[in-house]
């Protein structure tokens, strides 16, 4: 897996809605990407502050919105 197939897949990552051997590839990704380990807890933090983390919703999905806006804001933390 490299940095753009685990970005389209990081929103499936975050709300465990990816099968396992998919996230496994994510995280072995992670494991060796400091770039998108340090973009992915800025996701987390962002997915916080909007309020969608579907922590106390087991199964909740992001909205579609919340998904757009997350892969963008996660390819602009990419360019740095
Ligand atoms: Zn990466």
């Amino acid at each position: 897996m490299n940095c753009d197939e685990f970005v389209e897949l990081v929103t499936s990552f975050l709300d465990g809605a990816m099968d396992e051997p998919t996230e496994l590839d994510c995280l072995a990704h992670l494991a060796r990407c400091e770039g998108c380990e340090a973009s992915l807890d800025q996701f987390r933090q962002t997915i916080a502050i909007l309020g969608e983390l579907p922590r106390e919703l087991p199964g909740a999905s992001l909205s579609v919105g919340a998904r757009d806006q997350l892969r963008g804001a996660f390819r602009a933390a990419r360019r740095g």
